[in-house]
């Protein structure tokens, strides 16, 4: 995203709107006329979301959207929720998203989908973070699950390698989604622990299995064990999607 320097007044209305913290906007003094200023987007720290602009906020119609080319398109298809996922087809994050929308049976019992959320709203993501984590789990033999926009930027899924190109691109957020048979989630969790420490944004993680007969969750002795919990925004599906698969 992109200010004009003519068209700004300079009003911070844009800046109140946008969804990385921190101050990516800055205000500016025009050299020659130095009681005027007007807002530059740090466009390095800018995750194209269009948030701005879409909103409708600034009163001089100073905010406008470049062309986005190759690497930088990137930043779009991964932060503006209303642009659909050249690769995957869906809009948002590109991701079906096992966490809310797992309605096909596929997770038999014994199996759990898993997905690793880098970035948030207000802070963003790099994915040379989103490398650490899918090498990482690479190397504990994990394939990624194949219609996700993060798995199809990997050049090398075995070692979990990003195409350098877009390392050092930014996103709102990216999910790294992968399915394990159930034993191996200690070794997992593990693996997660440790590389959370070597990233430079927020990670959350989600697990999706069937509940038990008797509605208990399988894997909440091994989080509860390592200190963690279970988010109270968790989401059953109950079945009302395609028909579940045989047990
Ligand atoms: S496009 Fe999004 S990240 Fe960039 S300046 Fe606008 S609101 Fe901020
Ligand atoms: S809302 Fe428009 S006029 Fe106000 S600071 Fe932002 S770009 Fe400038």
């Amino acid at each position: 995203m992109r200010i004009d320097p003519e068209k700004c007044i300079g009003c911070g209305n844009c800046s109140s709107y946008c969804t990385m913290l921190g101050g990516i906007m800055r205000f500016e003094r025009d050299r020659k006329n130095p009681t005027r200023i007007y807002y530059v987007i740090d466009e390095d720290e800018c995750v194209e979301c269009s948030v701005c602009l879409r909103s409708g906020c600034c009163p001089t119609e100073a905010l406008y959207q470049p062309e986005l080319v190759w690497p930088r398109i990137v930043r779009k298809n991964f932060s503006d929720p209303l642009k659909i996922h050249p690769e995957t087809r869906i809009p948002g994050r590109g991701t079906e998203e096992m966490k809310t929308n797992e309605v096909t049976g596929r997770y038999r019992r014994g199996m759990y989908g898993m997905a690793c959320e880098l970035g948030r709203p207000g802070v963003g993501a790099r994915f040379r973070d989103v490398e650490k984590v899918a090498g990482a789990l690479a190397a504990l033999g994990i394939g990624f699950e194949e219609n996700n926009p993060v798995t199809k930027l990997m050049m090398d899924r075995k070692k979990g390698l990003i195409n350098p190109e877009v390392r050092n691109e930014k996103v709102l957020s990216a999910i790294v989604e992968f399915m394990i048979p159930a034993e191996r989630l200690p070794e997992v969790l593990e693996v997660l622990d440790r590389v959370s420490q070597e990233i430079g944004t927020v990670f959350s993680g989600d697990i999706i299995a069937r509940i038990g007969e008797d509605g208990s969750v399988p894997y909440l002795k091994e989080i509860q064990g390592r200190g963690r919990f279970l988010s109270i925004n968790g989401k059953s599906n109950v079945g009302l999607g395609r028909p579940l698969a045989a047990v």
